[in-house]
């Protein structure tokens, strides 16, 4: 059916139930006719990208990798898809999306509509699975509050639409995929999203089993690729003004592990700190800085505190590993370090739980002697560089 029939089809359905000035914000009434049609034909097309979004996914999908290429490479298409499929099938997921690799090789991912969710190489090259899967996640809930729709109606003015019904002969289904395709470079998302997105991927991705501390990894990676200033889409752009500035989503989603933790586990200038405790400064190993080697062991101890806030965890130490419950935490240096990281944490896991974050109340750390005194003696030693490796990551 042409725009002009749709027109004619929806008019009087339309007039009867529906304040049009909300619809055309843009309308210049001085012909009321010219004006009604203009709404109309927003309101259609805005009707249309909901379809396409709930119903075009396989014809999106085709339309997204023509315009972004396709990496050939399975090894590298598998490892996303694995990742999509694991957050997907937890039950905090309700719609399926369809995943690929594109060969770009900005630090970069995005979600278009029909539930299209594309990362760049560049993305895959720089993160490891847990923090590839906090991105992923994050894209989800873009799409799983729709908030793709909202941000392909808001590019489109009305004049563009009216435009459209001029020259109908592509149909609005072709003019809603050639918008959203050029969309994917300059994503439209507003603050709030970008939080929203933030909060429900946090939740999704521990959901589906991941490090809780990798989100905050991940964020470091990106302040420390491209400064504070930073939006998603298929090309790095700078954007100011509509997203948080990255270092704040650092500290945010370090929040997020303390409270995923019931407040045991938090990380303080790249130091994991324990019920209060200052436990250990890691040392950056290849591509983990402090600061991200930090996080994730933290995550590993959030891991168990989230499970059960309330028992010991028993501690081990065998070599240079330490263990709670069984779960390897950290490998250290030395052994002889292993031992002592192991003391400290023995020492505070007996402790109670924070009533708030260290980072609002850091003298609450210093009313333990003990690991004060521990940590004193022993903190040159724990500096020292080179303990663990890539494979001792977020296992
Ligand atoms: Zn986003």
């Amino acid at each position: 059916m042409n725009i002009k029939k749709k027109i004619v089809a929806a008019s009087l359905s339309m007039l009867l139930c529906m304040n049009i000035s909300s619809y055309a914000p843009a309308v210049e009434a001085l012909n009321p006719m010219a004006a009604l049609e203009g709404a109309l034909i927003y309101v259609i097309v805005g009707n249309e990208i909901q379809r396409v979004d709930n119903e075009e996914q396989e014809k999106m999908a085709k339309e997204t990798k023509k315009r972004t290429g396709y990496l050939q490479n399975e090894k590298v298409q598998d490892r996303l898809k694995k990742i999509v499929k694991r957050i997907q099938d937890t039950k905090e997921v309700k719609r399926s999306y369809v995943a690929y690799v594109n060969p770009n090789k900005d630090y970069n991912a995005f979600m278009t509509i029909g539930g299209v969710m594309s990362v760049n190489k560049g993305a895959m090259d720089l993160l490891d699975d847990d923090e590839l899967a906090y991105v992923v996640a994050h894209e989800i809930a873009h799409g799983e509050k729709r908030h793709v729709v909202n941000g392909v109606k808001k590019v489109i003015g009305l004049e563009t639409a009216l435009s459209v019904a001029v020259s109908d002969s592509q149909g609005v289904g072709s003019y809603v995929g050639a918008i959203a395709s050029n969309y994917i470079e300059n994503e439209m998302f507003t603050m709030s999203q970008e939080k929203e997105a933030d909060e429900l991927g946090y939740k999704y991705y521990t959901a589906a089993g991941y490090n809780p501390g990798a989100a905050a990894s991940a964020m470091v990676i990106m302040r420390n690729t491209y400064g504070d200033h930073y939006r998603e889409g298929l090309v790095k752009v700078i954007s100011p003004n509509n997203h948080p500035q990255t270092g704040e989503r650092v500290l945010k989603n370090g929040e997020r592990l303390f409270e995923y933790s019931n407040k045991h586990v938090e990380v303080r200038k790249d130091t994991v700190y324990l019920n209060g405790d200052k436990i250990y400064k890691p040392a950056a190993v290849g591509r983990y800085t402090e600061e991200m080697r930090a996080y994730i062991m933290a995550g590993k101890m959030a891991k168990l505190y989230h499970v059960d806030g309330k028992s010991i965890p028993k501690v081990t130490v065998r070599g240079k590993t330490v263990s709670m419950n069984d779960v390897a935490i950290i490998t250290a240096p030395s052994e002889k370090d292993a031992k002592i990281i192991g003391d400290r944490i023995q020492a505070a896991v007996t402790k109670k739980a924070l009533s708030k974050p260290l980072a609002t109340s850091v003298k609450n750390s210093q009313s333990s002697k003990r690991g004060e005194s521990i940590m004193k003696k022993t903190e040159e030693i724990l500096l020292d560089n080179s303990d663990t490796k890539r494979t001792e990551k977020n296992k």
